[in-house]
């Protein structure tokens, strides 16, 4: 249990570092973007990497809400079960997903 708090929380705060980065790599976070007169295809460019960053950040912070449950999880005993059918999630499966907060048929299930 130790090891998966760690794990986790080492996760948790790689996640809001890589969200930090993104967040500095981001074009409209650069303070000469609302000044330039740059040409349509640099705007054009400018707004893709904007959306795809946005994207990244927004999968990255339901990561970190997930991994969050988790150690929510751990503090109440309740780590390692599924919170849909209520049985042990596999290790194996915690050791690949940390922060798995439902059984492989559950997740299969709740996919479709
Ligand atoms: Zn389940």
């Amino acid at each position: 249990m130790l090891e998966q708090r760690k794990r986790l929380e080492v996760e948790r705060r790689n996640n809001l570092d890589q969200i930090e980065s993104l967040k500095k790599n981001d074009p409209f976070a650069d303070p000469d973007h609302a000044s330039d007169n740059a040409a349509v295809d640099t705007d054009v460019r400018e707004q893709v990497g904007h959306d795809t960053i946005e994207a990244e950040i927004k999968d990255m912070k339901k990561r970190v809400e997930e991994i969050d449950n988790a150690l929510k999880k751990i503090n109440k005993n309740k780590y390692g079960y599924c919170e849909r059918c209520k049985k042990p999630v596999l290790e194996a499966r915690l050791k690949l997903i940390p922060e798995a907060s439902f059984c492989i048929d559950c997740e299969k299930r709740l996919r479709k």
